[in-house]
């Protein structure tokens, strides 16, 4: 199938863009990567009178470490963060969960922004912008705000920006050590989306206990999620390997809207979510305590 017709504009600017947005409503939507808006359009799942290509528009891309953060420009690719050395120093989480995203061809083209503004709920890029309590950027006719990724991911498909707003750029806090990461997820075949997938980062006082930890789980309910219980359970206590089961089982054991379809009921889904989130604290653990 072939998508329906539409105008194309290709603007040069931020500025623009979000002009056009406002002047042409919700028959406008931009487009960075297409990897996911293209597949939809080609199967009529969406039709827009507008596309706003982002190619063009140089400002939006683009890695810039900062003292105590990185902030990455929205169309940066996901290869360009694959191959970025800074980013496997400075952010390595999100370097580690990059090659998890489809393939490279995939990667080659979708985005950053793409990816945290199409908010898929098996998505990577969600969970570890939640994770590392990232502030992502978004630019209307109206202002620049920021907004943290604890209340950017709303629902299905769906996030905080409003229908006339651009995300511009996402700020990650750099951690550091000792500190640990790790991202787990469970998929049928190499490239595919998730079925159940966690990410863990711990980070340890001068006494070695953990001053810091963030869960996240994705692909078990509409949007990424945090998995606060556990997390608060573990501040102030020592890192220990032998509790990951047990953190797995915590962290999943309140998730009240676990997708259940042809992939994989609910009640799976569960066992794998914990069994995830237990294997990248282990990681995470040893990275934390060894280095
Ligand atoms: P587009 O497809 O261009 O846009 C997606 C949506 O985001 C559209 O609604 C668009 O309007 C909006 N948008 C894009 N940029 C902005 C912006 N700056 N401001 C506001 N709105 C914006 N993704 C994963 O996370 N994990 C996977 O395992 C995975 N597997 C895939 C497998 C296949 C076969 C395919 C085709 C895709 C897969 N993807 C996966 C999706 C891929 O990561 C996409 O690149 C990503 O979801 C969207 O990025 P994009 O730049 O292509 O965005």
């Amino acid at each position: 199938m072939k998508p329906a017709a539409f105008d194309y504009h290709a603007p040069d600017s931020a500025e623009e863009t979000v002009a056009l947005l406002a002047e042409l409503g919700e028959e406008a939507k931009v487009i960075a990567g297409g990897q996911s808006l293209v597949p939809m359009l080609a199967l009529r799942l969406a039709s827009f009178g507008h596309l706003i290509d982002l190619r063009r528009v140089e400002a939006l891309r683009g890695i810039e470490p900062r003292d105590t953060s990185v902030r990455i420009g929205a169309t940066t690719t996901q290869a360009a963060i694959q191959r970025s050395e800074e980013l496997r120093r400075l952010t390595p989480l999100l370097a580690r969960a990059t090659p998890l995203i489809g393939h490279f061809q995939i990667r080659n083209r979708g985005t950053l922004g793409g990816s945290l503004a199409h908010a898929d709920a098996a998505a990577e890029y969600p969970a570890v912008a939640l994770t590392l309590d990232a502030e992502l950027e978004a630019l209307s006719v109206r202002g620049r705000r920021t907004i943290p990724a604890g209340r950017f991911f709303t629902g299905t498909w769906t996030t905080a920006l409003a229908e006339d707003e651009l995300l511009t750029g996402a700020v990650f806090p750099v951690w550091w050590p000792p500190c640990g990461f790790a991202v787990e997820e469970f998929a049928r075949r190499s490239g595919d989306f998730a079925l159940a997938g966690a990410t863990v980062a711990v980070g340890l006082d001068a006494a070695g206990r953990i001053d810091r930890c963030a869960i996240a789980l994705f692909g078990l309910g509409p949007a990424p999620r945090r998995a606060r219980t556990a997390e608060a359970e573990l501040i102030g206590t020592e890192p220990d390997l032998d509790k990951a089961d047990g953190i797995g089982s915590l962290a999943v054991a309140d998730l009240d809207s676990i997708p259940s379809d042809l992939h994989g009921s609910a009640a799976y889904r569960r066992r794998v979510g914990a069994a995830m989130v237990a294997r990248a604290w282990r990681r995470a653990v040893r990275e934390a305590v060894h280095g």
